[in-house]
């Protein structure tokens, strides 16, 4: 905060009951609702009373001593205190489109310029760079919620604040221009979410005759809507309703939108009452008898299918998709770790799941938990749960992409 005083005699602005006034022209902050008004324009300061003095917020008051007088004028926000500085960066400017947004720098000279992510923004620090015009812009809230401008005598920094929709960024420098452009997770590509069984495939039959296929199916519409909505992803299920859909058929939905990863629904069933908590899969070998089990469970669907399954055509995609073993191994961790928190932890897991088989993109298999367990078969038919499972699948698929894109 800067004793007000000490500016307006340095400046000539005088002050009058609640007005300061500049050289008699129309400008004046009105201290009663902490405005600013220049040329029509309303800007927006904060003030403290303290000893009958009034101080006003550095970082406001040097962009209106801009304007009035249009010296470059800089609150260093770690010094606090008043900096003059020659104007370095002409130009900024912010483009939002839907999927993407672009952000330019002109500089008077060549300047250098670091960029970082802290948090949920992303900060470039022009060095020599000083931009006395805005020290707020808000933004459309599409990828970009606001940007702050701060200074200090080492130049400015462009606090980025970034939307839950923000993807990864790329920056590109030619003379005295430097671009960035923010993409958003719409741009990430397809992911498929498959609500494992359906129509006259009901999947295990649990407790109080609750069938998979339901559970199923609305969890898997949880997550989509989690993902478009809050984070921007394009979505696709492999169905929308309770229909038949053959294993073939959902790795083809995937393959023909190329997919960048598909994730398999699906809830687990023993014959011991007590097995309970989620486990996630990805394809390979099941090296242990509970892996075999799974896999034996979920791969039976096979029964229902018109054609016979084409294991030769499964052997040829079992190559394809050991490329993205590793891949799968890792998306399978991240969706582990958020479901697993606080529970009886069974584990991420490998099984050779026919439905994984003919994907080719990273996959994996979720089972929720056990409908034959009497309480987590009442857990996974409310709501609430439903939710916060979903919630959490979507969470790791989300930390999985980041990983992805920004290593
Ligand atoms: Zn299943």
């Amino acid at each position: 905060m800067l004793l007000l005083d000490s500016i307006f005699s340095i400046y000539s602005i005088k002050f009058l009951e609640n007005f300061a006034y500049f050289k008699n022209d129309t400008v004046f902050l009105n201290f009663q609702d902490s405005t600013f008004f220049f040329k029509d324009k309303k800007f927006k300061f904060s003030y403290k009373l303290k000893n009958n003095k009034i101080y006003v917020d550095g970082q406001s008051i040097s962009l209106i001593i801009y304007r009035l007088t249009a010296i470059p004028i800089f609150w260093d926000y770690k010094e606090n205190r008043l900096i003059r500085a020659n104007e370095t960066i002409n130009k900024f400017q912010l483009i939002e489109e839907d999927d993407s947004c672009i952000l330019i720098f002109s500089f008077s000279k060549n300047l250098k310029e670091q960029a970082w992510l802290e948090d949920n923004a992303l900060i470039v620090h022009i060095i020599e760079g000083f931009y006395p015009k805005f020290n707020y812009i808000s933004g459309e809230g599409k990828i970009i919620d606001s940007i702050r401008i701060l200074h200090t005598k080492e130049g400015a920094f462009f606090k980025i604040f970034l939307t839950n929709k923000y993807g990864s960024y790329k920056k590109l420098k030619e003379g005295d221009v430097l671009k960035f452009t923010i993409y958003s997770y719409a741009n990430f590509g397809y992911i498929i979410i498959d609500p494992g069984h359906g129509g006259k495939d009901p999947g295990a039959i649990g407790k109080w005759g609750i069938k998979e296929k339901d559970i199923t199916l609305s969890v898997s519409k949880k997550i989509a809507n989690i993902l478009r909505k809050e984070y921007g992803f394009k979505v696709v299920l492999t169905r929308e309703t309770d229909t038949f859909v053959s294993l073939k058929e959902r790795a083809e939905i995937a393959n023909t939108l190329k997919a960048k990863l598909f994730v398999s629904i699906h809830c687990n069933y023993a014959k011991e009452d007590n097995a309970s908590g989620p486990e996630t899969f990805f394809l390979s070998v099941a090296r242990t008898n509970e892996e075999r089990a799974v896999e034996a469970l979920e791969n039976s669907v096979i029964k229902y299918e018109l054609e016979e399954a084409d294991e030769i055509k499964y052997i040829v995609s079992d190559i394809l998709q050991n490329a993205y073993l590793k891949e799968s191994q890792r998306l399978a961790f991240f969706i582990h770790s958020r479901i697993n928190k606080n529970r009886n932890d069974r584990g991420v897991k490998q099984a050779g799941f026919y439905v994984l088989r003919g994907v080719y993109a990273p996959s994996v298999l979720v089972e929720l938990g056990f409908i034959s367990n009497e309480k987590e078969a009442k857990l996974l038919s409310t709501e609430t749960y439903q939710e916060e499972l979903a919630r959490k699948i979507a969470e790791g698929i989300r930390d999985y992409i980041n990983w992805h894109i920004r290593r």
